[in-house]
């Protein structure tokens, strides 16, 4: 039974998966000030806002998304508390994975999900400046050789590429349909659909060489202090329409989903790196001063 309740525990903070997945929510009786695990320690936890004078910028090498191209099948599916897009240890040799990039493993991808709010101004778990996007989605990736419950329990056990989803009505930007084309067949808890041909590149912008870099948490129960983070600076693109399937999206109370994010958690003097793209790159060197140029990469993005 014991060993039931950890892996129970384990699924509902990294997977956001299980039927329902315990009784945490995001509502007054059940939200973040009542969640267990590490969720009341406030180390190194997660999401955090992204502050210029919080921010170094790093020599890093850039993060290589292998596998991404592979075409596969997927299991998508609503766990009452978001939508779950996983199935992934099952494409054998072509399961994607991220190495590089200032990481000191490998990480194989286990699923993915999504954060968002009931409008544009709320939804991203994690700030620029202050601002949200109206959503974020997650890739969890477990460090390769480590088992999901083993994962949960090292300080680099499991590293989460976060990226912003910005509201655009520009249909050759936006490649979230394949999986906004099934948001109809999981509306409600428990509803699951496949998805077949699914690229995971598709979730990702054109350009993921700059990204921000910090040590913090899973953003649900448990909230583990496992996580490397990696939040790319570029998001990809969401329509209104997109973004008004994604809110009817019903939740294990039955309710439309319009809050499923964590609020922002201190710092705790924890540092926050960036590794700057090509063109930032160059802006640098030309720079006088790099303090000159943090706060306005800051700057850039919060108006992207
Ligand atoms: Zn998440």
């Amino acid at each position: 039974m014991l060993s039931l309740i950890y892996l129970c525990i384990f699924l509902v903070g990294v997977v956001q998966c299980g039927e329902g997945g315990g009784n945490w929510g995001y509502e007054p009786h059940n939200g973040p000030d009542h969640w267990q695990g590490d969720c009341q320690n406030h180390l190194r936890q997660s999401p955090i806002d992204i502050r210029a004078p919080d921010v170094d910028y790093a020599l890093l090498h850039r993060l290589y998304f292998m596998n991404f191209e592979h075409a596969g099948h997927i299991e998508f599916s609503n766990n009452g508390k978001t939508l779950v897009g996983g199935g992934f240890d099952k494409w054998g040799q072509k399961q994607p994975f991220i190495q590089s990039g200032g990481l000191n493993h490998r990480y194989k991808l286990h699923s993915f999900h999504l954060h968002w709010g009931g409008h544009d101004s709320v939804g991203s778990e994690h700030a620029i400046g202050g601002l949200h996007y109206p959503a974020e989605l997650h890739m969890v990736h477990i460090r390769e050789g480590l088992s999901l419950g083993e994962a949960v329990t090292r300080p680099d056990g499991i590293a989460v590429v976060g990226v912003f989803l910005a509201k655009t009505n520009d249909p050759i930007a936006n490649r979230m349909n394949i999986i906004s084309d099934v948001f109809g067949k999981v509306k409600h808890t428990g509803n699951k659909t496949e998805i077949s041909s699914f690229k995971t590149n598709y979730l990702l912008p054109a350009v993921t060489e700059a990204f921000y870099r910090y040590e913090g948490s899973l953003t649900t129960p448990t909230c583990s202090e496992a996580v490397i983070w990696t939040l790319l600076a570029e998001p990809i693109a969401i329509s209104s329409h997109q973004l008004h399937l994604l809110r009817d999206i019903h939740n294990y109370a039955n309710k439309k989903t319009e809050i499923n994010y964590r609020p922002l958690q201190a710092l705790n003097g924890r540092r926050i790196q960036y590794r700057p793209s090509k063109l930032d790159r160059s802006m640098i060197c030309s720079a006088e001063k790099l303090s000159m140029v943090i706060p306005a990469l800051v700057m850039m993005a919060k108006f992207f």
